[in-house]
């Protein structure tokens, strides 16, 4: 289990600092999770304006 991005992501990259283990980082696409990094912990998913974060 790890948090995923959607399409919805806009690239506003307002997650990416909110991860304590730097589990986000921009994708071919849109911004994307490791999910072998994730620790599931949440924090990146308050931050997103258009909700794109959610646990798979
Ligand atoms: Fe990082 Fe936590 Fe979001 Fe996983 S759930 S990507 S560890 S902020
Ligand atoms: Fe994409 Fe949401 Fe992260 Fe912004 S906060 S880069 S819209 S997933």
């Amino acid at each position: 289990m790890a948090y995923v991005i959607s399409d919805d992501c806009i690239s506003c990259g307002a997650c990416e600092s909110e991860c304590p283990v730097s589990a986000i980082a921009m994708g071919a696409d849109h911004y994307e999770i490791d999910a072998d990094a994730c620790t599931d912990c949440g924090s990146c998913s308050a931050s997103c304006p258009v909700e794109a974060i959610s646990q798979a």
